[in-house]
């Protein structure tokens, strides 16, 4: 058998990057100390904050998420400041890490992988922990498939004086994550997930109370110097090269956003979920995560098949790339991703994918039975 000539990238990151976007970023490069990169720059951030939901300052790094994760501990919390983390999949896992590196001791919530924080336990840390300056926590835990519930947590955070600091790698763009109304003072996204770009940005949203800290911690910063990022964004300006050219696509894919309409786009991730787990409870395949992401779909591999051979199976063979499990996961999940640039026949082709490759390593699978339910709540809905 050949290797398929056409593919499919339906991973949770980096997600497909559309041809308007390419093709944007395929434009002569622009000089970063020029008005015409000021122009864009300014109007990204001013697109951003419509898609944060914030009227606070946004900050672009040229740095994958993790970066504006590490900019987050980095400037807002300090030398002999606490924090309390969420964990409970992969990227709760590395907020703690980024605590560690600094120095900054924090209290665990450790949830289990494929379960969603009780708002009551983060209180109960928070009041375990009163140095805590921050809580750390996921909005859309990617590894798991489960989203957290951040709605609850600004009250929370708020009377314990704590600030809200949010991965919303893979919610921002996705689904509604009010950053102002919901009471989140730090808020991180990455330009490889709902923003429809090659990896290598991260936009970090602050709050006015977030930027008091990040003038008193004193933590060394260099390159993620927020405070130093905050005034050179007011002029278009950044402190070093920025990546210009994802700077360009960055605009253009903003743009999609605000055509196609931000509750549209939110409308859109949740009904191919919707139509998703239709297809996979069709194959009698159970789903991982009990409060799911609109982001990705988290399925546990049935008992007697190999998940991480599945994976493999799937793109060698049949030219689609999902995700497997990371970590204690590896193996027992496979996950599909709705995400960025997704429309109804990404959710239809990694069905059939998932209905192939199970078929291909002898678990019964009746063909068509999860695209045909994926179809009907596509009707439907
Ligand atoms: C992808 C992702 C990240 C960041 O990963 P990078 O590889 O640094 O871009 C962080 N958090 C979540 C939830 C993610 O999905």
């Amino acid at each position: 058998m050949t290797a398929p000539i056409k593919r499919h990238l339906l991973a949770p990151g980096p997600t497909p990057v559309p041809e308007r976007v390419a093709l944007a970023m395929a434009r002569p490069a622009l000089y970063h100390r020029a008005p015409e990169f000021a122009e864009v720059l300014l109007d990204c951030v001013a697109k951003l904050r419509l898609l944060f939901k914030t009227a606070e300052p946004v900050v672009l790094l040229s740095a994958s998420a993790t970066g504006g994760m590490e900019a987050a501990v980095a400037n807002l919390l300090g030398p002999g400041d606490a924090a309390v983390v969420v964990r409970g999949g992969k990227f709760g896992e590395r907020w703690g890490d980024l605590c560690s590196a600094y120095g900054v001791p924090f209290e665990a919530i450790d949830v289990e992988w494929g379960r969603s924080v009780d708002p009551a336990s983060v209180d109960a840390a928070l009041a375990k922990r009163p140095d805590a300056k921050a809580l750390l926590v996921t909005a859309s835990e990617t590894s798991t498939g489960v989203r957290h519930p951040v709605e609850a947590l600004g009250p929370i955070c708020r009377a314990r004086g704590a600030l809200l600091v949010v991965d919303g790698v893979t919610a921002v763009g996705c689904f509604d994550v009010p950053m102002d109304a919901w009471g989140i003072d730090c808020m991180v996204v990455g330009s490889q997930k709902a923003l429809m770009l090659p990896p290598g940005l991260t936009a970090v949203a602050l709050s006015a109370r977030a930027r008091e800290a990040l003038e008193r911690s004193k933590h060394p910063r260099y390159y993620f110097d927020l405070r130093k990022e905050l005034k050179n964004h007011e002029k278009g300006q950044t402190a070093f090269t920025p990546a210009t050219s994802l700077v360009v696509g960055l605009r253009e894919a903003l743009t999609m956003i605000e055509e196609e309409g931000l509750d549209n786009v939110f409308a859109r991730h949740a009904r191919l979920a919707h139509a998703t787990r239709e297809g996979a409870r069709a194959l009698g395949l159970e789903l991982f995560a009990d409060r799911p992401t609109p982001a990705c779909t988290a399925i546990r591999v049935p008992a007697g098949v190999d998940g991480s051979a599945l994976v493999k199976r799937i793109r060698e063979r049949w030219g689609v790339t999902i995700a497997g499990g990371q970590d204690r996961l590896k193996g027992k999940i496979i996950r599909l991703a709705h995400l960025g640039w997704a429309a109804e026949f990404d959710t239809l082709i990694a069905l059939a994918a998932v209905e192939l490759g199970l078929a291909d390593l002898g678990h019964p699978v009746q063909p068509g039975a999860g695209v045909g339910a994926a179809e009907t709540a596509l009707r439907a809905s």
